[in-house]
């Protein structure tokens, strides 16, 4: 994912910056020189770039701060914050609530994924129990309706639409009182998908929203648009009050830099991210976890509700104190792998740890990821306490990973990898000594 190079393209500048034995005026410059030109290339907007950068120079200002203060830290600090309040426009958008009719209208370019993502939305909130209807009000694309009348009824959503009224403001309406005599409390209006050169279509849609009278409207934007996002999502702002914005086919090429501009142009938060065709491939969006898992820090909130869920209770406190004193040992790795295994679907979680994700686990490699745990733990198995508990590198020397491989059954090379594997993640999670992990996730208190 080409997301996933801008994240990579930002942890490695802060890494060349870690790296540097002094971090000085011209350090600093080349890791905001390499930030910037890793934002552009991933198409946000020039402007954005160029505040986000001022605004890390001004809070960062070295002349001020005293040897004693880890700029690193700070720096990256900085970024983290500057990034988030990129995606962050300071205000939550409306939330519906059970029980209470709430009116949403999806609006977006044509194609942009709306219809798929309108089913996708009113099944998400079927599942945790509320009443969703689909109206659709998109008479402008042929097989518009049979398309959401195909998605509606896989997922048992009742729908609303017409073959032969061409008035989309009339469907619309009629929809929604439909819905909210049938106590439905959350009415989905699909509307025509357009853009911003079409002034009828847009005139179409003031029409349809002054009928519907929506309590948010979502702008659904194709998340590998790229630089167009800014205006045309600022296009449907004039129009329509756009409270909250999805991105979809965040699977594909989406250079995620449009999901940025478009934040900023609409002044609303992103809710949600399409990740696939299929109606249950679609997830919450949160900027903190979400910016983490850019620069690589791993996704705490993701990974600690699963640490609450897989870990016993009576564990968890002792793992975590056993990384904030930076001891990852061989016998952590072998919990961590066996929790990992008991965890369910590997991608989902994977990507949240810490440096367990690209490189261990690459996505769509599940069953060989799966496989290679295995293996690693098997060799695992033939190791002593002593072995396990170190935290000396120097302790695995040859006679002690020949008797492995052979008590393994395994070859030499493959012990030497799983060792190798073992030092990239306590080299990751050695960053965490003397972190205290936040709840929440929260990596702006670090
Ligand atoms: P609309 O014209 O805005 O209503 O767009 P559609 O809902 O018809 O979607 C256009 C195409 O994008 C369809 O082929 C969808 O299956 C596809 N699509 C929608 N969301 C996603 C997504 O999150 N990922 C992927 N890969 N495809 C998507």
């Amino acid at each position: 994912m080409v997301l996933g190079q801008l994240g990579g393209s930002i942890s490695r500048a802060l890494q060349q910056m870690s790296n540097a034995t002094i971090i000085d005026e011209k350090v600093l410059n080349d890791c905001l020189n390499e930030i910037t030109r890793a934002l552009l290339q991933a198409d946000v907007q020039f402007k954005l770039v160029r505040d986000m950068q001022t605004n890390i120079k001004k809070i960062v200002n070295l002349d001020d701060l005293a040897a004693g203060h880890n700029k690193r830290r700070i720096i990256q600090q900085a970024i983290f914050n500057e990034l988030c309040k990129m995606l962050d426009p300071g205000k939550p958008s409306f939330t519906p609530k059970k029980g209470k009719t709430s009116i949403v209208m999806f609006v977006g370019l044509q194609g942009s994924g709306k219809t798929t993502t309108c089913t996708k939305y009113a099944y998400y909130h079927q599942k945790k129990g509320w009443k969703p209807a689909l109206v659709c009000a998109d008479t402008f694309r042929a097989g518009a309706f049979d398309q959401l009348k195909q998605n509606a009824t896989k997922a048992k959503i009742p729908f609303y639409g017409s073959y032969m009224e061409s008035d989309p403001v009339k469907i619309a309406a009629e929809g929604v009182e439909r819905f909210k005599k049938e106590n439905c409390d959350l009415i989905i209006v699909d509307t025509s998908g357009r853009h911003k050169q079409e002034a009828a279509l847009f005139e179409e849609m003031r029409q349809v929203s002054e009928a519907t009278k929506p309590d948010l409207v979502i702008f659904v934007m194709d998340g590998s648009i790229g630089q167009a996002a800014f205006d045309q999502a600022q296009a449907f702002k004039k129009i329509v009050s756009v409270g909250a914005v999805i991105v979809t086919k965040m699977d594909g090429h989406a250079k995620g830099g449009g999901a940025l501009s478009a934040v900023a142009a609409t002044k609303s938060p992103v809710i949600f991210l399409g990740t696939g065709e299929h109606m249950d491939e679609f997830e919450v969006f949160d900027v903190k976890p979400f910016v983490s898992r850019l620069l690589g820090m791993g996704d705490w909130s993701g990974f600690m509700d699963k640490i609450h869920e897989v870990v016993p209770m009576d564990q968890q406190p002792e793992l975590m104190q056993k990384l904030s004193e930076g001891h990852f040992t061989l016998r952590i790795m072998y919990e961590q792998f066996q929790n990992i295994l008991k965890m369910g679907p590997m991608g989902q979680v994977l990507s949240m740890l810490p440096g367990f994700s690209a490189e261990l686990m690459p996505k769509g490699h599940e069953k060989e990821s799966q496989a290679k745990v295995k293996r690693y733990m098997t060799m695992m198995d033939s190791m002593t306490n002593e072995e396990l508990d170190s935290t000396n590198p120097k302790l695995m020397n040859e006679s002690r990973i020949m008797r492995i491989a052979r008590g393994s059954g395994r070859q030499v090379r493959d012990v030497m990898e799983m060792l190798e594997e073992y030092k990239r993640l306590a080299k990751i999670w050695g960053k965490m000594k003397g972190l205290k992990i936040p709840k929440g996730g929260d990596m702006s208190a670090l």
